[in-house]
């Protein structure tokens, strides 16, 4: 059967959903949320499992076919495994992936493997527990550690995700690229972006995907740049001889937006077209005030009908301050 496809306003075919299931996290990394005073959302405020499961399945029949389950962490979240296993037997959906920070992650591996999770997102910024603590302010390295040998020894698809910081983890680049050398990884070094909770923005970062692969290029000068996949957000090579390849993620500098496929919804239920932009359709509130499908997918198309160009120009339309105290964890990682 032909599968409908779904256009954004610049021509863009949406394919791809980033499901939040919840802001809470049992980590606190400094680049993603402050140390205390996270209002975390009432247990009410979240979708739950037959919201999402409904919504999942109106987007999966208007177009997307690859759903990601991120956060908050998303194995905070108790019925996270009973989700999934209803997720995974949607028809049209051809792809199912998990961002998590790895610390609840590893029991749950066979059974991910079993309904079809083919591949995780681990966040992993240092292989240094002293510095893993200084930026995730939590002692919880060695499980995170045990979480990505299990996924390799259940032959998962594993790609590393490395926030790069000044003065917090930049020693860190190489010892993360040479893991490529015996480990069939991928490992992605991702620019900061403003997003931490508390406020703090900047009007551009040191430590930009240009410097990043300088740095990496020093030590590795034979990297060859691989062909990006159509769609992706990371720019990526490989060093002759090593098993896996190193990614570039340039989310600050937002070099990747002339192919966006993607749209996100928060932990709150709401539908942002661009990571940098402040939302505004709330499903969830339309689902509970008995809005049916037909009207949630005109209200779902409407919005992708004013999708920003690109993250500058959503960030542009923003009220002053909406950013102030933006959280990856509730937009939405
Ligand atoms: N808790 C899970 C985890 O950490 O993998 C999933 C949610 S987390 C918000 C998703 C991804 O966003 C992680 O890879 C994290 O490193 C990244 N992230 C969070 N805050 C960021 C920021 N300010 N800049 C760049 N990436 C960020
Ligand atoms: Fe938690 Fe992930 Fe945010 Fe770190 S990046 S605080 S693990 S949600």
């Amino acid at each position: 059967m032909a599968r409908n496809v779904l256009y954004d306003n610049h021509g863009r075919i949406v394919t791809y959903l980033r499901l939040a299931v919840t802001d809470r996290c049992n980590l606190r990394c400094f680049y993603c949320m402050p140390e205390e005073g996270m209002n975390w959302l009432p247990r009410k405020d979240l979708m739950t499992d037959e919201e999402m499961l409904r919504l999942c399945s109106l987007l999966i029949k208007i177009g997307i076919d690859k759903i990601r389950i991120t956060g908050g962490e998303p194995f905070i979240r108790k019925d996270l495994m009973s989700f999934l296993h209803a997720l995974s037997k949607q028809n049209g959906l051809n792809q199912l992936t998990i961002t998590t920070n790895g610390v609840l992650t590893a029991p749950h591996i066979p059974e991910l493997k079993k309904i079809g999770v083919q591949s995780v997102n681990l966040s992993l910024d240092t292989l240094d527990r002293d510095r893993f603590f200084s930026i995730t302010r939590r002692d919880e390295l060695p499980k995170v550690l045990h979480t990505f040998e299990e996924l390799l020894k259940h032959d998962m698809e594993v790609k590393l995700n490395a926030v790069v910081m000044e003065g917090k983890n930049t020693q860190d680049i190489l010892p993360l690229v040479a893991l490529t050398k015996e480990v069939p990884v991928s490992v992605r070094f991702i620019e900061e972006m403003p997003f931490n909770g508390q406020g703090h923005t900047y009007s551009g970062i040191k430590w930009n995907h240009q410097h990043i692969l300088q740095t990496i290029k020093e030590s590795y000068p034979a990297i060859e740049k691989l062909p990006d996949p159509a769609y992706s957000t990371s720019y990526n090579y490989h060093i002759p001889g090593h098993r896996g390849t190193v990614g570039i993620i340039a989310a600050y500098s937002r070099s990747f937006c002339g192919t966006c496929n993607r749209i996100r919804i928060t932990p709150q239920g709401e539908l942002k077209t661009c990571l940098y932009d402040i939302g505004g359709l709330q499903i969830k509130d339309l689902m509970r005030q008995g809005a049916d499908d037909a009207a949630l997918e005109s209200a779902f198309k409407e919005a992708l009908g004013k999708k920003a160009k690109d993250g500058w120009e959503a960030e542009r339309a923003k009220p002053q301050r909406s950013s102030a105290r933006e959280s990856m964890a509730t937009i939405g990682g």
